[in-house]
Protein backbone atom coordinates (compact mmCIF):
# COMPACT_ATOMS: atom_id res chain seq x y z
CA UNK A 1 0.00 0.00 0.00
CA UNK A 2 0.98 3.81 -0.71
CA UNK A 3 2.66 4.35 2.27
CA UNK A 4 1.42 8.15 1.80
CA UNK A 5 -2.47 6.90 2.12
CA UNK A 6 -3.84 6.01 5.11
CA UNK A 7 -7.18 3.69 5.22
CA UNK A 8 -9.25 6.27 6.22
CA UNK A 9 -8.32 8.07 2.69
CA UNK A 10 -8.02 5.36 0.85
CA UNK A 11 -11.41 4.07 1.36
CA UNK A 12 -12.56 7.99 0.84
CA UNK A 13 -11.30 8.05 -2.72
CA UNK A 14 -12.35 4.77 -3.25
CA UNK A 15 -15.73 6.20 -2.91
CA UNK A 16 -15.47 8.97 -4.78
CA UNK A 17 -13.81 7.72 -7.78
CA UNK A 18 -14.04 3.82 -8.36
CA UNK A 19 -17.11 2.03 -9.89
CA UNK A 20 -16.92 -1.23 -8.55
CA UNK A 21 -18.36 -4.53 -10.25
CA UNK A 22 -21.83 -5.64 -9.28
CA UNK A 23 -22.28 -2.97 -6.64
CA UNK A 24 -25.53 -0.35 -5.72
CA UNK A 25 -23.18 2.45 -7.02
CA UNK A 26 -25.10 4.81 -4.52
CA UNK A 27 -24.63 2.93 -1.36
CA UNK A 28 -21.08 2.68 -2.23
CA UNK A 29 -20.30 6.30 -2.56
CA UNK A 30 -22.49 6.39 0.85
CA UNK A 31 -20.92 3.62 2.55
CA UNK A 32 -17.73 2.43 0.81
CA UNK A 33 -16.47 -1.23 1.86
CA UNK A 34 -13.14 -2.81 2.49
CA UNK A 35 -9.28 -2.27 1.08
CA UNK A 36 -7.90 -5.56 1.03
CA UNK A 37 -4.27 -5.02 1.79
CA UNK A 38 -2.46 -8.04 1.47
CA UNK A 39 -2.78 -12.06 1.11
CA UNK A 40 -1.21 -15.30 2.52
CA UNK A 41 -1.92 -19.06 2.22
CA UNK A 42 -5.66 -18.73 2.56
CA UNK A 43 -5.95 -15.49 4.68
CA UNK A 44 -6.68 -12.11 3.61
CA UNK A 45 -5.76 -9.26 5.21
CA UNK A 46 -7.35 -5.65 5.09
CA UNK A 47 -6.15 -2.19 5.69
CA UNK A 48 -7.92 -1.80 8.96
CA UNK A 49 -5.30 -4.97 10.33
CA UNK A 50 -8.18 -7.87 9.81
CA UNK A 51 -7.51 -11.28 8.74
CA UNK A 52 -9.95 -13.19 7.19
CA UNK A 53 -10.12 -16.58 6.44
CA UNK A 54 -11.34 -16.95 2.29
CA UNK A 55 -13.81 -19.65 1.81
CA UNK A 56 -14.22 -18.82 -1.44
CA UNK A 57 -10.69 -18.60 -3.11
CA UNK A 58 -10.91 -15.08 -4.32
CA UNK A 59 -13.91 -15.05 -6.98
CA UNK A 60 -13.33 -19.02 -7.13
CA UNK A 61 -10.19 -18.59 -8.58
CA UNK A 62 -7.40 -18.79 -6.31
CA UNK A 63 -7.65 -22.59 -5.95
CA UNK A 64 -4.01 -22.93 -4.85
CA UNK A 65 -4.20 -20.40 -2.36
CA UNK A 66 -2.08 -17.05 -2.08
CA UNK A 67 1.16 -17.94 -2.03
CA UNK A 68 2.32 -20.24 -4.85
CA UNK A 69 5.15 -18.01 -5.46
CA UNK A 70 6.29 -19.77 -8.76
CA UNK A 71 3.49 -18.70 -9.97
CA UNK A 72 4.51 -15.21 -9.48
CA UNK A 73 8.10 -15.61 -10.30
CA UNK A 74 6.87 -17.07 -13.31
CA UNK A 75 4.94 -13.56 -14.23
CA UNK A 76 8.11 -11.47 -13.28
CA UNK A 77 10.73 -13.66 -15.31
CA UNK A 78 8.01 -13.48 -17.90
CA UNK A 79 7.76 -9.38 -18.04
CA UNK A 80 11.69 -9.29 -17.78
CA UNK A 81 12.21 -11.25 -21.17
CA UNK A 82 8.76 -10.70 -23.38
CA UNK A 83 6.30 -7.92 -20.98
CA UNK A 84 4.00 -8.16 -24.08
CA UNK A 85 3.41 -9.09 -27.64
CA UNK A 86 0.59 -10.06 -29.51
CA UNK A 87 -0.76 -13.07 -31.28
CA UNK A 88 -2.46 -11.81 -35.07
CA UNK A 89 -0.23 -11.00 -37.92
CA UNK A 90 1.20 -14.44 -38.03
CA UNK A 91 2.81 -14.23 -35.04
CA UNK A 92 3.09 -16.24 -31.66
CA UNK A 93 5.16 -16.16 -27.91
CA UNK A 94 6.57 -19.32 -25.77
CA UNK A 95 4.39 -19.45 -22.91
CA UNK A 96 1.14 -19.20 -25.38
CA UNK A 97 2.31 -22.06 -27.28
CA UNK A 98 3.53 -24.27 -24.27
CA UNK A 99 0.22 -23.40 -22.50
CA UNK A 100 -2.20 -24.57 -25.79
CA UNK A 101 0.34 -27.60 -25.50
CA UNK A 102 -0.42 -28.19 -22.27
CA UNK A 103 -4.09 -27.76 -21.47
CA UNK A 104 -4.64 -30.19 -24.42
CA UNK A 105 -2.81 -32.70 -22.46
CA UNK A 106 -4.89 -32.50 -19.55
CA UNK A 107 -8.21 -32.44 -21.69
CA UNK A 108 -9.44 -35.98 -23.13
CA UNK A 109 -7.92 -36.53 -26.56
CA UNK A 110 -10.39 -35.26 -28.62
CA UNK A 111 -9.32 -31.37 -27.49
CA UNK A 112 -6.36 -30.40 -29.49
CA UNK A 113 -7.15 -26.36 -29.99
CA UNK A 114 -7.34 -23.54 -27.53
CA UNK A 115 -8.48 -19.62 -28.03
CA UNK A 116 -7.03 -17.63 -25.40
CA UNK A 117 -9.41 -14.72 -24.06
CA UNK A 118 -8.83 -12.59 -21.02
CA UNK A 119 -11.56 -13.90 -18.98
CA UNK A 120 -14.94 -16.14 -19.21
CA UNK A 121 -17.42 -13.45 -20.40
CA UNK A 122 -15.01 -13.06 -23.51
CA UNK A 123 -14.25 -16.93 -24.01
CA UNK A 124 -17.74 -17.21 -23.92
CA UNK A 125 -18.51 -14.63 -26.57
CA UNK A 126 -16.06 -16.73 -28.71
CA UNK A 127 -18.02 -20.08 -28.30
CA UNK A 128 -20.49 -18.07 -30.00
CA UNK A 129 -19.26 -17.10 -32.31
CA UNK A 130 -17.71 -20.84 -33.22
CA UNK A 131 -20.71 -22.41 -32.79
CA UNK A 132 -22.61 -19.81 -35.50
CA UNK A 133 -18.95 -20.25 -37.62
CA UNK A 134 -18.90 -24.16 -37.34
CA UNK A 135 -22.76 -24.50 -38.47
CA UNK A 136 -22.29 -21.65 -41.10
CA UNK A 137 -19.51 -23.36 -43.10
CA UNK A 138 -21.31 -26.56 -42.83
CA UNK A 139 -24.29 -24.89 -45.14
CA UNK A 140 -26.60 -24.78 -42.15
CA UNK A 141 -26.51 -21.10 -41.03
CA UNK A 142 -29.96 -20.94 -39.78
CA UNK A 143 -28.46 -23.62 -37.36
CA UNK A 144 -27.69 -20.40 -34.81
CA UNK A 145 -29.68 -20.27 -31.84
CA UNK A 146 -28.15 -21.69 -28.04
CA UNK A 147 -29.95 -22.91 -25.38
CA UNK A 148 -29.13 -22.03 -22.12
CA UNK A 149 -30.67 -22.31 -18.55
CA UNK A 150 -32.34 -19.92 -16.02
CA UNK A 151 -29.81 -18.79 -13.12
CA UNK A 152 -26.69 -19.85 -15.38
CA UNK A 153 -23.88 -17.72 -14.90
CA UNK A 154 -21.51 -17.26 -18.06
CA UNK A 155 -20.46 -14.08 -17.48
CA UNK A 156 -21.23 -10.10 -17.90
CA UNK A 157 -20.43 -8.78 -21.39
CA UNK A 158 -23.50 -8.51 -23.74
CA UNK A 159 -22.93 -11.97 -25.20
CA UNK A 160 -21.98 -13.96 -21.84
CA UNK A 161 -24.95 -12.61 -19.89
CA UNK A 162 -27.14 -13.23 -22.35
CA UNK A 163 -26.39 -17.28 -22.65
CA UNK A 164 -26.74 -16.35 -18.54
CA UNK A 165 -29.93 -16.43 -16.98
CA UNK A 166 -29.76 -13.95 -14.47
CA UNK A 167 -32.97 -11.52 -14.48
CA UNK A 168 -31.32 -8.61 -12.78
CA UNK A 169 -28.91 -8.65 -15.57
CA UNK A 170 -31.41 -9.74 -19.08
CA UNK A 171 -33.83 -6.65 -17.17
CA UNK A 172 -30.62 -3.51 -17.63
CA UNK A 173 -29.16 -4.83 -20.84
CA UNK A 174 -31.38 -6.49 -23.84
CA UNK A 175 -29.91 -9.60 -24.34
CA UNK A 176 -29.28 -11.58 -27.79
CA UNK A 177 -32.46 -12.83 -29.34
CA UNK A 178 -31.30 -16.00 -30.71
CA UNK A 179 -30.46 -17.49 -27.19
CA UNK A 180 -33.46 -19.36 -25.21
CA UNK A 181 -33.43 -20.66 -21.47
CA UNK A 182 -35.11 -23.46 -20.42
CA UNK A 183 -35.63 -24.33 -16.15
CA UNK A 184 -32.40 -24.97 -13.93
CA UNK A 185 -32.18 -28.25 -12.09
CA UNK A 186 -32.45 -27.08 -8.88
CA UNK A 187 -34.27 -29.19 -6.92
CA UNK A 188 -34.32 -27.72 -3.71
CA UNK A 189 -35.77 -24.25 -4.69
CA UNK A 190 -38.15 -26.40 -8.03
CA UNK A 191 -38.59 -29.86 -6.89
CA UNK A 192 -41.91 -29.57 -5.20
CA UNK A 193 -43.06 -32.96 -4.08
CA UNK A 194 -40.44 -35.01 -6.87
CA UNK A 195 -37.91 -36.80 -5.72
CA UNK A 196 -34.41 -35.91 -6.43
CA UNK A 197 -34.31 -38.15 -9.19
CA UNK A 198 -37.75 -36.95 -10.67
CA UNK A 199 -37.01 -33.81 -10.82
CA UNK A 200 -33.80 -34.33 -12.65
CA UNK A 201 -35.12 -36.29 -15.45
CA UNK A 202 -38.15 -33.46 -15.23
CA UNK A 203 -35.30 -30.58 -15.75
CA UNK A 204 -33.62 -32.63 -18.65
CA UNK A 205 -36.21 -32.81 -20.30
CA UNK A 206 -36.78 -29.64 -20.81
CA UNK A 207 -33.96 -29.23 -23.05
CA UNK A 208 -35.45 -31.76 -25.28
CA UNK A 209 -38.88 -30.02 -25.25
CA UNK A 210 -36.86 -26.80 -25.82
CA UNK A 211 -35.02 -28.36 -29.06
CA UNK A 212 -38.06 -29.77 -30.31
CA UNK A 213 -40.03 -26.58 -29.38
CA UNK A 214 -37.51 -24.35 -31.90
CA UNK A 215 -36.69 -26.94 -34.12
CA UNK A 216 -33.32 -28.96 -34.31
CA UNK A 217 -33.09 -27.34 -37.16
CA UNK A 218 -32.53 -23.98 -36.19
CA UNK A 219 -30.43 -24.98 -33.09
CA UNK A 220 -27.04 -24.99 -32.65
CA UNK A 221 -25.87 -25.59 -29.42
CA UNK A 222 -26.23 -25.96 -25.60
CA UNK A 223 -24.00 -24.63 -23.02
CA UNK A 224 -24.24 -25.37 -19.35
CA UNK A 225 -21.98 -25.60 -15.93
CA UNK A 226 -21.56 -28.97 -15.21
CA UNK A 227 -22.38 -27.09 -11.52
CA UNK A 228 -24.25 -23.64 -11.73
CA UNK A 229 -22.01 -22.01 -9.64
CA UNK A 230 -22.91 -18.14 -8.93
CA UNK A 231 -26.93 -19.07 -9.23
CA UNK A 232 -25.62 -20.99 -5.74
CA UNK A 233 -23.96 -24.17 -6.45
CA UNK A 234 -26.50 -25.79 -7.94
CA UNK A 235 -25.38 -29.32 -7.74
CA UNK A 236 -27.66 -31.33 -10.06
CA UNK A 237 -29.48 -34.38 -9.26
CA UNK A 238 -27.41 -37.53 -10.03
CA UNK A 239 -30.17 -38.22 -12.87
CA UNK A 240 -29.68 -34.95 -15.07
CA UNK A 241 -26.40 -34.91 -16.43
CA UNK A 242 -26.95 -38.86 -18.05
CA UNK A 243 -30.21 -37.90 -19.11
CA UNK A 244 -28.97 -34.79 -20.87
CA UNK A 245 -26.32 -36.39 -22.61
CA UNK A 246 -27.96 -39.19 -24.54
CA UNK A 247 -30.55 -36.13 -25.53
CA UNK A 248 -27.41 -34.64 -26.82
CA UNK A 249 -26.20 -37.66 -28.48
CA UNK A 250 -29.47 -38.44 -30.26
CA UNK A 251 -29.05 -34.66 -31.33
CA UNK A 252 -26.65 -32.70 -34.07
CA UNK A 253 -26.02 -29.65 -31.52
CA UNK A 254 -22.80 -28.73 -30.17
CA UNK A 255 -22.54 -28.62 -26.00
CA UNK A 256 -20.20 -26.37 -24.44
CA UNK A 257 -18.81 -27.17 -21.03
CA UNK A 258 -18.76 -24.20 -18.86
CA UNK A 259 -15.84 -24.56 -16.88
CA UNK A 260 -14.76 -21.47 -15.47
CA UNK A 261 -15.68 -22.76 -11.93
CA UNK A 262 -15.46 -26.56 -12.20
CA UNK A 263 -12.53 -26.63 -14.37
CA UNK A 264 -9.04 -27.27 -12.72
CA UNK A 265 -9.83 -29.85 -9.26
CA UNK A 266 -12.92 -27.97 -8.36
CA UNK A 267 -14.92 -31.05 -8.66
CA UNK A 268 -12.05 -33.70 -7.65
CA UNK A 269 -11.45 -34.50 -11.61
CA UNK A 270 -9.47 -31.67 -14.17
CA UNK A 271 -12.89 -30.71 -15.10
CA UNK A 272 -16.49 -31.19 -14.01
CA UNK A 273 -17.81 -32.53 -17.29
CA UNK A 274 -15.32 -35.52 -16.51
CA UNK A 275 -16.78 -35.42 -13.01
CA UNK A 276 -20.13 -35.90 -14.84
CA UNK A 277 -19.22 -38.21 -17.59
CA UNK A 278 -20.17 -36.08 -20.41
CA UNK A 279 -18.64 -34.99 -23.67
CA UNK A 280 -18.81 -31.47 -24.38
CA UNK A 281 -17.19 -30.09 -27.94
CA UNK A 282 -16.48 -27.03 -26.43
CA UNK A 283 -14.97 -25.86 -23.23
CA UNK A 284 -14.91 -22.39 -21.31
CA UNK A 285 -12.14 -21.68 -19.02
CA UNK A 286 -10.98 -18.84 -16.94
CA UNK A 287 -10.31 -18.34 -13.42
CA UNK A 288 -8.40 -20.89 -11.96
CA UNK A 289 -5.92 -21.52 -14.22
CA UNK A 290 -4.08 -18.80 -13.79
CA UNK A 291 -4.86 -19.29 -10.10
CA UNK A 292 -6.28 -15.86 -9.90
CA UNK A 293 -3.02 -14.54 -10.09
CA UNK A 294 -3.62 -12.93 -14.01
CA UNK A 295 -6.69 -12.43 -16.00
CA UNK A 296 -6.87 -15.32 -18.46
CA UNK A 297 -9.51 -17.25 -19.94
CA UNK A 298 -10.07 -19.14 -23.47
CA UNK A 299 -11.92 -22.02 -25.11
CA UNK A 300 -10.62 -25.28 -25.63
CA UNK A 301 -11.29 -26.96 -29.15
CA UNK A 302 -12.41 -30.34 -30.19
CA UNK A 303 -11.51 -32.02 -33.47
CA UNK A 304 -15.28 -32.29 -34.27
CA UNK A 305 -15.32 -28.67 -34.32
CA UNK A 306 -12.20 -27.64 -35.48
CA UNK A 307 -11.74 -29.80 -38.29
CA UNK A 308 -14.20 -27.50 -39.94
CA UNK A 309 -13.10 -24.58 -39.04
CA UNK A 310 -9.99 -25.12 -40.27
CA UNK A 311 -10.91 -27.22 -43.29
CA UNK A 312 -12.52 -24.21 -44.89
CA UNK A 313 -9.86 -21.71 -44.79
CA UNK A 314 -11.20 -17.55 -44.22
CA UNK A 315 -10.22 -15.65 -41.61
CA UNK A 316 -12.18 -15.80 -37.99
CA UNK A 317 -13.03 -12.26 -37.17
CA UNK A 318 -12.52 -12.30 -33.82
CA UNK A 319 -9.83 -11.16 -31.34
CA UNK A 320 -8.31 -9.96 -28.41
CA UNK A 321 -5.77 -7.83 -28.52
CA UNK A 322 -4.45 -9.99 -25.10
CA UNK A 323 -5.09 -12.97 -26.43
CA UNK A 324 -2.16 -15.42 -25.50
CA UNK A 325 -0.80 -12.50 -23.11
CA UNK A 326 2.73 -14.27 -22.77
CA UNK A 327 2.79 -13.28 -18.84
CA UNK A 328 -0.97 -14.53 -18.70
CA UNK A 329 0.43 -17.85 -20.23
CA UNK A 330 3.61 -18.15 -18.34
CA UNK A 331 1.10 -17.80 -15.12
CA UNK A 332 -0.52 -20.75 -16.39
CA UNK A 333 2.16 -22.52 -16.90
CA UNK A 334 3.19 -22.29 -13.44
CA UNK A 335 -0.68 -23.22 -11.99
CA UNK A 336 -0.05 -26.23 -13.95
CA UNK A 337 3.16 -27.41 -12.53
CA UNK A 338 1.76 -27.10 -9.48
CA UNK A 339 -1.30 -28.90 -10.49
CA UNK A 340 0.89 -31.63 -12.25
CA UNK A 341 3.86 -31.94 -9.59
CA UNK A 342 2.65 -31.44 -6.43
CA UNK A 343 0.48 -33.40 -4.26
CA UNK A 344 -2.16 -30.23 -3.59
CA UNK A 345 -5.16 -32.12 -6.32
CA UNK A 346 -4.43 -35.11 -4.90
CA UNK A 347 -4.39 -34.36 -1.11
CA UNK A 348 -7.80 -31.86 -1.78
CA UNK A 349 -9.57 -34.71 -3.29
CA UNK A 350 -9.02 -37.55 -1.05
CA UNK A 351 -8.38 -35.92 2.13
CA UNK A 352 -9.57 -32.47 2.24
CA UNK A 353 -13.13 -32.67 0.02
CA UNK A 354 -14.79 -35.50 2.08
CA UNK A 355 -13.77 -34.48 5.24
CA UNK A 356 -15.27 -30.91 4.43
CA UNK A 357 -18.45 -32.45 3.16
CA UNK A 358 -18.13 -34.40 6.44
CA UNK A 359 -17.84 -31.07 8.67
CA UNK A 360 -20.36 -29.38 6.60
CA UNK A 361 -22.85 -31.73 6.82
CA UNK A 362 -22.80 -32.04 10.27
CA UNK A 363 -24.63 -28.31 10.02
CA UNK A 364 -27.69 -30.19 8.15
CA UNK A 365 -29.14 -30.73 11.96
CA UNK A 366 -28.82 -26.85 12.78
CA UNK A 367 -32.77 -25.47 12.71
CA UNK A 368 -32.33 -22.96 10.07
CA UNK A 369 -30.24 -25.46 7.38
CA UNK A 370 -32.71 -27.05 5.28
CA UNK A 371 -29.91 -28.86 2.90
CA UNK A 372 -25.60 -28.90 2.85
CA UNK A 373 -24.69 -30.08 -0.52
CA UNK A 374 -21.58 -30.57 -1.91
CA UNK A 375 -18.96 -32.20 -4.83
CA UNK A 376 -15.41 -31.83 -4.45
CA UNK A 377 -14.50 -28.57 -2.56
CA UNK A 378 -17.70 -26.96 -3.86
CA UNK A 379 -20.63 -26.30 -1.85
CA UNK A 380 -23.98 -24.77 -0.44
CA UNK A 381 -25.82 -24.44 2.80
CA UNK A 382 -29.89 -23.30 2.01
CA UNK A 383 -31.37 -21.70 5.15
CA UNK A 384 -34.95 -22.13 5.79
CA UNK A 385 -37.29 -21.36 8.05
CA UNK A 386 -39.20 -24.74 7.76
CA UNK A 387 -37.29 -28.03 6.66
CA UNK A 388 -40.40 -29.56 5.32
CA UNK A 389 -42.31 -27.09 3.76
CA UNK A 390 -38.49 -25.33 2.58
CA UNK A 391 -40.34 -21.87 3.46
CA UNK A 392 -37.43 -19.38 3.98
CA UNK A 393 -36.65 -17.19 6.33
CA UNK A 394 -37.23 -13.95 5.60
CA UNK A 395 -38.16 -12.47 2.01
CA UNK A 396 -35.55 -11.56 -0.43
CA UNK A 397 -32.39 -12.99 0.43
CA UNK A 398 -31.86 -10.84 3.49
CA UNK A 399 -31.52 -13.81 6.16
CA UNK A 400 -28.43 -15.18 3.65
CA UNK A 401 -27.44 -11.56 3.42
CA UNK A 402 -27.17 -11.28 7.42
CA UNK A 403 -25.62 -14.80 8.00
CA UNK A 404 -23.48 -13.93 5.97
CA UNK A 405 -22.06 -10.51 7.20
CA UNK A 406 -22.12 -12.28 10.28
CA UNK A 407 -19.33 -14.77 9.10
CA UNK A 408 -17.67 -11.92 7.69
CA UNK A 409 -17.30 -9.61 10.79
CA UNK A 410 -16.11 -13.11 13.03
CA UNK A 411 -13.23 -13.39 10.11
CA UNK A 412 -14.81 -15.78 7.66
CA UNK A 413 -15.06 -14.68 4.13
CA UNK A 414 -18.17 -16.37 2.16
CA UNK A 415 -20.71 -15.84 -0.36
CA UNK A 416 -24.30 -15.69 -0.20
CA UNK A 417 -26.57 -16.89 -3.38
CA UNK A 418 -30.62 -16.08 -3.03
CA UNK A 419 -30.94 -18.00 0.44
CA UNK A 420 -27.84 -20.36 -0.23
CA UNK A 421 -24.49 -19.44 1.70
CA UNK A 422 -21.89 -20.80 -0.91
CA UNK A 423 -18.29 -21.91 -0.58
CA UNK A 424 -15.39 -22.86 -2.84
CA UNK A 425 -12.50 -22.97 -0.38
CA UNK A 426 -8.84 -23.04 -1.62
CA UNK A 427 -7.24 -26.83 -2.43
CA UNK A 428 -4.33 -25.91 0.49
CA UNK A 429 -6.44 -25.20 3.04
CA UNK A 430 -5.89 -27.05 6.08
CA UNK A 431 -8.18 -29.27 7.91
CA UNK A 432 -7.56 -27.28 11.13
CA UNK A 433 -9.02 -24.36 8.85
CA UNK A 434 -11.49 -26.53 7.81
CA UNK A 435 -12.85 -26.76 11.16
CA UNK A 436 -12.27 -23.05 11.86
CA UNK A 437 -14.86 -22.18 8.69
CA UNK A 438 -17.55 -24.67 10.19
CA UNK A 439 -17.10 -23.18 13.64
CA UNK A 440 -17.41 -19.37 11.89
CA UNK A 441 -19.93 -21.04 10.16
CA UNK A 442 -22.17 -22.46 12.91
CA UNK A 443 -21.81 -19.52 14.68
CA UNK A 444 -22.97 -16.75 11.85
CA UNK A 445 -26.25 -19.91 12.02
CA UNK A 446 -26.72 -19.80 15.53
CA UNK A 447 -26.67 -15.65 14.88
CA UNK A 448 -29.24 -15.47 12.24
CA UNK A 449 -31.62 -17.95 13.72
CA UNK A 450 -32.09 -16.04 16.71
CA UNK A 451 -32.18 -12.55 14.96
CA UNK A 452 -34.96 -14.55 13.01
CA UNK A 453 -36.21 -16.30 16.01
CA UNK A 454 -35.84 -19.54 15.33
CA UNK A 455 -34.96 -21.65 18.65
CA UNK A 456 -34.28 -25.38 19.12
CA UNK A 457 -30.43 -25.75 18.11
C1 LIG B 1 -16.96 -16.15 -13.53
C2 LIG B 1 -17.62 -16.96 -14.56
C3 LIG B 1 -17.62 -16.55 -15.91
C4 LIG B 1 -17.11 -15.21 -16.33
O1 LIG B 1 -15.76 -15.10 -16.18
P1 LIG B 1 -15.10 -13.62 -16.12
O2 LIG B 1 -13.64 -13.92 -16.10
O3 LIG B 1 -15.62 -12.98 -14.88
O4 LIG B 1 -15.53 -12.91 -17.33
C5 LIG B 1 -18.17 -17.40 -16.84
N1 LIG B 1 -18.68 -18.58 -16.50
C6 LIG B 1 -18.71 -19.01 -15.23
C7 LIG B 1 -19.27 -20.35 -14.91
C8 LIG B 1 -18.19 -18.21 -14.21
O5 LIG B 1 -18.25 -18.60 -12.94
Amino acid sequence: MNATLGTTQLKQLDQNHHLHPFTDFRDYAEHGGRIVSRAEHVYIYDSDGNRIQDAMSGLWCCSLGYSQDGIKRAVAEQLMELPFYNNFFRCSNQPAVELATRLTGVAPDRFNRVFFTNSGSEANDTQIKFVHRYYQLLGKPQKRLIISRKNAYHGSTIGASSLGGMNAMHQQTQGLNYIHHIEQPHWFELGGDMSRDEFGLWAANELAKKIDELGEYNVAAFIAEPIQGAGGVIIPPDTYWPAVKEILNERDILFISDEVICGFGRTGEWFGFQTYDTEPDLVTFAKAVTNGYMPLGGCLVSDKVSDVLLASGGEFAHGLTYSGHPASCAAGLATLDVMEHTPILETATKTLAPYFTDKLSGLGDHPIVGEVRAKGLVAAVELVRDKGSRERLAPESEAAVYCRDRAIESGLMVRQTGDAMIFSPPFVTTLEEVDALVNNLADALDKTASHYGVHGW
